[in-house]
């Protein structure tokens, strides 16, 4: 009898669906982890195979045959397979959307695997005569003379860079390295230099040359060896060094000895940590084939690496949140920077925390992971508290650089000038006489974030959410940062026809306008979403930050997170109070980790750097102890609090939302399904809600949630287990979209 094909096909549904092998394949070929195409419906999908088994619980005539298979080897390995099905568990997420989720882009639509070689370009023997010429008779009539740097300086640095890669460059390496270079390359191959051959990924740049790095100091050499002490087996690390201590040299050292041990390794990043300059560094560093998974890659580039990956031919995948899908066959480490990031939670759709499935990949994988930071997340710290992380500290900057001095300046009763109290700018003035940077933080991008009537009191208000449209100058829009509804700034007054419309608040845009009238000759550098949208400005910003170019820096998140300032002295952020009052219990801590990573940019060099935070609550107790006692006390302090309220990482969480466009039917699905939730819960599990959500309004829909607590996780996961495919099956949920999000990190 013909095998049954159990298939993960993307569809919002928490099983897995049987088929019959295609007509005319051989059932013997079929493997785990590859994809076929199968009829869904009357639509066709591409599922990927995860068992082929002898039985199935449904009539075998009325299982349908599928359609082609696509791929002569599996694309995802047992070990990937398994996690990502525990991963589709745990999170309440169908089974076969979160396999395809980890797919590259065309794979996930069933389209043919991207050839591992790619087009690139490599010396002749001629050309690497021509490049030894220059470089060893400098002047002189040698047959490099043409290359001559100081004569033709494009040719030469395509020389150049391609002299360090025998092997050959890829065109986006070489492109990467040199700029456009098309034209120079053409010359180049008619002078007989140069000639075009085929990379293979994941080989390219393993001859490259390789920089050593400074010697460890003794608490780096202490962690490398904890860590290397513990490869072949599970550990979990929190290395908890402030920034600049050095925590990039121990990832660098660890690699290295993983890789020499035949090991592929595994770096998560957030988004915004993965500057091109971090990227050379490591290039620099490690030196053999980096494969590089992020977001900002061309999508063939991505799904050329990760199958590098797979095929264990690239050594090292660095990588945003998805990336710790990436198959890798001899995995032997895994790495988790700045592990405190919210980034690495998915906010939508599949709802995962790679941090946390790091932890897991490790452990069912059997080797280390270490995760970095200067602000460990509150769960880590319990995790150590607990016994379950081993910690390694980093407790001084390396080198020589000295650790800056935080401080508040009250702002209570200050004539403030778009947002800078008198102090600050005094203390600018001194930092920006004496040739240093300055830093200004501003979590707010556009001009103001509302725009009202003098006259009448009107508030641009969105009409869609409960929240109010940011005013942006650049582009004369009012813009709900929400739902992203805009509309022109009016004219006029829309309710009383009043000409005086005036902006409340400040945003970066308005900032930098008040910078631009109080230091006009002063070059400064905005770090928005905004000023940084197009693919490449913000590289060039950093780079004009690096070589000194710009003297004030202003911006958002973006700016505060894994860059390096060494010539900024003075870093101000201008309201630290939007974290103190809010909703959200988590506020608290990230703003406490914001405030460590602004001060984190300043004064890493020789230079010291002073942080100054404005405040209109300088006595509050959690900004007391920030600026006395650090994070570290503040971390312990805000521990004991949740302990105390039996709040996370001392219970654990689900979060049911529903929205609708009629503002009755979320509360009633949630009502239902709290109910539902109340048979089940054998009282080890508190049922709070439903509650309006904290913006009841939002792209025109009504929300609303639910939350499930328990101290005890397993007994909250088999509730969710029996609970979620029931929910689909209420009544109420055919007039709600509706979501579970497990350990949310976000109540909105
Ligand atoms: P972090 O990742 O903790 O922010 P880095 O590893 O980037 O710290 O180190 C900060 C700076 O100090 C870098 O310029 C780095 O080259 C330098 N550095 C790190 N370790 C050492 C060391 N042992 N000796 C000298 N310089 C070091
Ligand atoms: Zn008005
Ligand atoms: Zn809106």
């Amino acid at each position: 009898m013909s095998p049954i094909l159990r298939i993960a096909v993307p569809a919002p549904l928490y099983s897995c669906f049987d088929y019959l092998p295609p007509p005319g394949a051989d059932p013997a070929a079929l493997k785990r982890g590859m994809r076929l195409l199968v009829p869904f419906g009357r639509a066709k999908r591409c599922g990927v195979l995860l068992e082929v088994a002898a039985e199935t619980s449904l009539e075998r005539d009325k299982l349908r045959p599928a359609l082609a298979v696509l791929d002569s080897d599996p694309l995802l390995g047992d070990e990937d397979l398994e996690l990502l099905l525990w991963a589709a568990a745990y999170y309440q997420h169908p089974p076969g959307e979160a396999i395809a989720a980890a797919l590259p882009v065309r794979l996930r639509k069933g389209e043919a695997p991207a050839s591992l070689t790619s087009p690139g370009w490599r010396l002749t023997a001629a050309g690497v005569a021509a490049v030894q010429g220059c470089t060893s008779a400098a002047g002189g009539r040698m047959p490099g003379a043409a290359a001559n740097p100081a004569r033709a300086p494009r040719q030469s640095q395509v020389l150049q860079t391609l002299a360090g890669h025998p092997e050959g460059l890829s065109r986006d390496r070489l492109h990467a390295a040199c700029g456009p270079c098309l034209p120079v390359l053409r010359t180049l191959a008619k002078k007989g230099w140069i000639e075009p051959c085929e990379i293979v990924a994941g080989e390219e740049g393993r001859q490259g040359r390789k920089e050593p790095g400074p010697p460890l100091n003794p608490a780096q050499r202490e962690a490398v060896a904890a860590v290397r002490a513990r490869f072949g087996g599970f550990g979990a690390f929190l290395l908890d060094g402030v920034t600049g201590s050095g925590k990039t040299e121990v990832y660098l050292s660890l690699v290295e000895a993983a890789l020499a041990a035949g090991r592929q390794v595994l770096i998560l990043a957030p988004e915004i940590a993965l500057t091109p300059q971090l990227m050379r560094r490591f290039q620099r560093r490690i030196g053999p084939a980096v494969a590089l998974l992020h977001s900002g890659l061309a999508e063939r580039e991505r799904e050329r690496a990760w199958l590098a990956a797979g095929r264990g031919q690239a050594a090292v995948a660095v990588g945003t949140r998805s990336a710790v899908f990436t198959p890798l066959p001899r995995l032997g480490l895994v790495l988790v920077d700045e592990e405190h990031d919210l980034s690495f939670k998915q906010q939508d759709g599949f709802r995962y925390s790679a941090r946390d499935l790091a932890i897991v990949r490790a452990r069912r994988r059997g080797c280390p992971v270490v995760l970095g930071s200067a602000t460990p997340s509150l769960e880590s710290l319990r995790n150590v508290e607990a016994g379950r992380y081993h910690r390694l500290e980093l407790p001084e900057r390396a080198g020589n650089a000295r650790p800056p001095r935080l401080d508040l300046l009250d702002i209570r009763s200050a004539p403030l000038d778009g947002g800078l109290s008198p102090t600050l700018l005094r203390l600018m003035q001194d930092e920006l006489a004496a040739g240093n940077q300055v830093l200004l933080f501003l979590n707010r991008r556009g001009y103001a974030p509302v725009v009202t009537c003098h006259h009448c009191g009107w508030l641009s208000e969105c009409p869609r959410c409960d929240a109010r449209m940011t005013l942006h100058l650049g582009t004369r829009l009012l813009w709900c940062h929400h739902c992203g509804h805009q509309r022109p700034m009016p004219g006029r007054c829309p309710d009383c026809g009043g000409l005086d419309l005036r902006p409340l608040g400040q945003g970066t845009e308005r900032l930098e306008e008040v910078l631009t009238r109080r230091f006009p000759h002063l070059p400064i550098a905005r770090i928005d979403r905004d000023s940084t949208r197009r693919k490449g400005a913000l590289e060039k910003m950093l780079n004009g930050i690096h070589a000194g170019r710009y003297r004030i820096l202003l911006g958002t998140q973006m700016l505060a997170k894994g860059h390096h300032f060494p010539d900024v002295t003075l870093a101000g952020i201008l309201d630290v109070d939007q974290g103190l009052f809010s909703a959200d219990y988590r506020a608290a801590e990230r703003m406490a980790q914001l405030i460590e990573q602004v001060g984190g940019r300043a004064g890493r060099a020789e230079k010291a750097g002073r942080v100054l935070l404005q405040t209109r609550h300088p006595d509050h107790p959690l900004l007391q102890t920030l600026v006395r006692r650090g994070y570290g006390a503040f971390a312990r302090e805000s521990l004991a609090e949740r302990r105390q309220a039996g709040l996370p990482p001392y219970s654990h969480q689900a979060l049911l939302r529903a929205e609708a466009p009629s503002p009755k039917a979320p509360m009633a699905f949630l009502e239902e399904a709290a109910g539902a939730a109340g048979t089940l819960a054998s009282g080890e599990v508190e049922i709070w809600g439903p509650v309006p959500a904290p913006m009841e309004r939002r792209a025109g829909r009504v929300r609303a949630q639910l939350l499930l607590q328990s101290a005890d996780r397993g007994r909250l996961q088999r509730l969710l287990q029996a609970w979620t495919p029931a929910l689909g099956k209420l009544k109420s949920a055919r007039r709600v979209r509706w979501s579970i999000d497990v350990d949310p990190q976000e109540m909105l």
